[in-house]
């Protein structure tokens, strides 16, 4: 695939904008843009890698370290019940960005939130951009310098 007109890619590159969270050399932290539940969160490898498969090992073992710390912080700052982590490869496994990433899903009580949630389900809280610029603000500075 042509990496330029990949969504993430441009994110990486400062083209297209995103409400970061964290960053280091190789890996970049987010908030998805249409968050399953508040406080969703996605991880990815600056380098384009189509599917983890295509990685090298210690490749996916830096966003590993990356997707650890943003999870924490999302549960010492949002203190939801739990975390998932979702990982999709393959349209369906519910992959809709070809560009490695490892969705951190803060889990409520009675969410039901399912491993292939509606992308496309509307619901203005969980998409409220005020809400989640203050949910990426807190994030960012529980990460700012962690290690
Ligand atoms: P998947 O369907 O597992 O490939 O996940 C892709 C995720 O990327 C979805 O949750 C989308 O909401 C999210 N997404 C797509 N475009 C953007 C964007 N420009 N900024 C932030 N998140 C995005
Ligand atoms: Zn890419």
């Amino acid at each position: 695939m042509d990496t330029s007109e990949c969504i993430f890619c441009k994110i990486v590159a400062g083209i297209s904008e995103c409400h970061e969270i964290y960053q280091d050399d190789a890996t970049l932290a987010f908030m998805d843009i249409h968050p399953a539940n508040e406080g969703h969160c996605l991880v990815i490898p600056k380098e384009h890698f189509e599917q983890v498969f295509d990685m090298p090992p210690a490749a996916f073992g830096t966003v590993a370290s990356t997707v650890r710390k943003v999870a924490r912080a999302v549960n010492e700052v949002l203190r939801p019940g739990g975390i998932s982590l979702v990982q999709a490869n393959g349209e369906l496994a519910g992959q809709s960005v070809l560009h490695v990433h490892v969705h951190v899903l803060p889990r409520r009580a009675g969410d039901d939130l399912l491993i292939n949630w509606d992308r496309a389900r509307d619901d203005d809280q969980r998409f409220d951009r005020d809400r989640i610029a203050e949910i990426a603000e807190r994030l960012r500075s529980r990460l700012r310098g962690s290690v």
